[in-house]
């Protein structure tokens, strides 16, 4: 059978995980890394793959049965989706959870205008935690749902850190609050407060002669970021930064609780968690399945967008129909 051809656009932390996992499945050949900056100061990790400018995707439509985008949800995405949908079938990973509708609605109308398929969404939050949030709410109308994250460092809050004057570097992991955890997995359905389940611990690296107790008290006091939180603040040097803190881990878990029975006596917890090394590159797999998906759907001849809610299970899989049924179900 023919791979299918994936092009990846934007080369940074999530395009390396997509190009990873393309070396994974042999059913996906990685054709082309498009990319905004000068190609030639771009290495992709697998010999061979061409780099390409972004300025000349269109003219590579026919090569690629499948962009995975790769920019970064605030400033590239919602630009990048709604154009490259009108001429190539799509993956993204855009999170911005209040704006889903509207770059839904966006990117629905380029690609039916285009005959396209794309899938928005697509990762681990969202993505699979959202089925998690389906399957468990379908199943239980009567239940209260969770959510935890971490413990995992958080891109958008270390880059609210560096923001601060004196800072030169920084690191911040969420916390889920064991406490809050253990009382939604033993069914007591207790209201948290935003506070009462997570807590943010950041590494900092201030600059020389910088002022660390008004550093602290910028990021303990930051509205939206860390105000709600009980916040802890460790102040590191460079090298212990880069030493101890390299990684990019985070996981979590959606929790339902529910009742079933005639008065609510009999309670279950469904739970579905992640643990991951990698962040980027867990999504950049979850990507790489929604790309095969992809492909089928545009070749079934459906067109326009849909989210993992839309997607057969069946369709994330290299495995037949008739092999899911005797190993899986
Ligand atoms: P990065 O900051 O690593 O990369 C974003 C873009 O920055 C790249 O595509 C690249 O585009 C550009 N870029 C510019 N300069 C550089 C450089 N020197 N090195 C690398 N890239 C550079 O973000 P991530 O890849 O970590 O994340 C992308 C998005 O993925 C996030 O915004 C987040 O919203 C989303 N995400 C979603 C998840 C989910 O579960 N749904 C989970 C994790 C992330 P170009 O090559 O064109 O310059």
């Amino acid at each position: 059978m023919a791979k299918t051809r994936i092009g990846i656009l934007g080369y940074g932390n999530l395009g390396k995980g997509v190009e990873l996992a393309c070396r994974q499945n042999d059913d996906m050949e990685l054709v082309a890394v498009f990319t905004r900056r000068d190609p030639a100061g771009v290495k992709p990790l697998t010999e061979g793959v061409a780099v390409r400018s972004a300025d000349d995707l269109a003219a590579h439509a026919d090569d690629i049965d499948v962009l995975v985008l790769c920019g970064g949800s605030a400033n590239d995405l919602p630009e990048q989706t709604p154009s490259c949908a009108a001429l190539f079938n799509v993956v993204d990973s855009f999170d911005t959870h209040a704006n889903i509708p509207d770059h839904f609605a966006r990117v629905d109308a380029a690609a039916r205008e285009g005959g396209k398929v794309a899938i928005i969404s697509a990762g681990w939050d969202p993505g699979m935690f959202s089925l998690a949030r389906l399957y468990a709410t379908s199943i239980l109308p009567d239940g209260a749902d969770y959510t935890f994250w971490g413990r995992g460092v958080s891109q958008g809050h270390s880059d609210a850190i560096r923001r601060i004057d004196g800072v030169a570097d920084a690191r911040q992991y969420t916390v889920p609050v064991p406490a809050a955890l253990e009382a939604v997995r033993s069914g007591e359905n207790p209201q948290l407060t935003t506070r009462q389940k997570h807590t943010r611990e950041c590494y900092v690296v201030a600059e020389q002669g910088a002022d660390k107790a008004a550093i602290e008290k910028a990021i303990v006091e930051m509205p939206n970021y860390f105000a709600d939180y009980d916040t802890t603040v460790t102040f590191v040097t460079q090298e212990e930064l880069d030493r101890d803190h390299a990684g990019i881990p985070h996981g979590g878990s959606v929790i339902r609780s529910g009742a079933t029975g005639e008065a609510g006596e009999h309670r279950h917890v469904v739970e579905f968690s992640l643990k991951l090394d990698s962040n980027p590159e867990f999504t950049g797999s979850v990507l790489a399945a929604c790309a095969r998906a992809v492909h089928r759907m545009s070749q079934e001849g459906q067109t326009g967008c849909k989210t993992l809610f839309d997607v057969p299970p069946a369709y994330l899989s290299a495995a037949s129909a008739e092999e899911l049924r005797a190993h899986l179900l």
